[in-house]
């Protein structure tokens, strides 16, 4: 358990695939007791993961906020909620996602739509048996004790709702921290990717919540990953800027002819990738092309891209 600053403590677990920790934070409330924000992966053996957290502090868990429906982050909330005994507060439309993801699970639709989008059927079945192994890890609750809201507080933090990582990403921000969750990070940037059942544009959301960022200005943000941001706003404008050179190239992945998202996200992401990442690099060429289309710099056909009319 690392303390960053009086009343707030981070304490990591690792996580055994893509980036190979999170952080959880705790922040100390009102009445004495700490706020737990976010909390790993499912655990098999919940007293085993998280009495030694509770252990280290000198004070009891009021409540459990998450950030958002992502399985390193949601997915020890219901772990975390039994052996604690505290309510669990989530986003109201990150909720709705999360139950669309986890809960109402249709693997046919989420297949179909890696298929509709190029990838070849190899690489999809890799999918399936992933994300059958990934949903055990993801014990969401169905029922949060309490919904948030843009503007809620909780417990003198405000929420905001920072959108595009995740459709209804949400952070806390007080007197110039923001405990940000996977929407502004150090050193990596925060995968912005189109998933089926998700927001239509999320690039578009995230490039309004990197301004909303900037805008506050936080002192330091607190993140989900890596280390903490000392300059918030400074860190979004860079973001902003790796996003407009990454629509740069995705504009020139196309020509006259349609290209699926698959295809593109080869042009954009040219290693050799595990599935994983595969996935992740054509959900974020998708994300791209989405941005494109809404701005007039890419057209459809079907489902696959083209250029511009103009551009042709
Ligand atoms: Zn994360």
């Amino acid at each position: 358990m690392d303390e960053l600053e009086p009343g707030i403590l981070r304490t990591t677990f690792a996580i055994p695939f893509g980036i190979d920790h999170v952080h959880c934070y705790l922040l100390r409330s009102s009445a004495g007791g700490w706020i737990l924000v976010d909390t790993g992966l499912g655990a098999r053996d919940p007293e085993a993961r998280w009495q030694p957290v509770l252990a280290q502090l000198d004070a009891p868990v009021e409540a459990i906020v998450i950030t958002h429906m992502h399985p390193d982050h949601v997915g020890g909330a219901r772990d975390a909620a039994e052996v604690t005994g505290a309510p669990v507060l989530q986003g109201r439309a990150d909720h709705e996602q999360c139950a669309r993801a986890w809960g109402d699970r249709d693997p046919q639709r989420f297949l179909e739509h890696w298929t509709t989008h190029g990838m070849p059927s190899e690489t999809v079945a890799g999918i399936a048996a992933e994300s059958d192994a990934l949903v055990r890890a993801v014990h969401w609750v169905e029922e949060p004790d309490r919904l948030l809201e843009a503007g809620d507080e909780v417990d003198g933090w405000r929420v905001e709702v920072l959108p595009g990582h995740a459709d209804g990403h949400i952070a806390l921000f007080k007197g110039g921290v923001m405990i940000a969750g996977d929407a502004i990070l150090g050193g990596i940037t925060p995968t912005i990717g189109l998933y089926p059942n998700s927001r239509p544009d999320p690039l578009g959301d995230y490039l309004g919540s990197l301004e909303r960022i900037a805008e506050l200005a936080p002192r330091v943000a607190y993140a989900g990953h890596r280390e903490p941001i000392p300059d918030p706003a400074a860190r979004a404008r860079e973001i902003a800027q790796h996003h407009e050179e990454r629509l740069e190239r995705t504009e020139a992945a196309l020509g006259p002819e349609p290209r699926s998202a698959y295809e593109v996200s080869l042009a954009l992401f040219t290693d050799e990738l595990s599935t994983t990442l595969r996935r992740f690099a054509t959900a974020e060429a998708l994300a791209h092309l989405e941005r494109l289309v809404a701005v007039g710099r890419a057209g459809r056909a079907g489902a696959a891209y083209v250029q511009a009319a103009d551009t042709i």
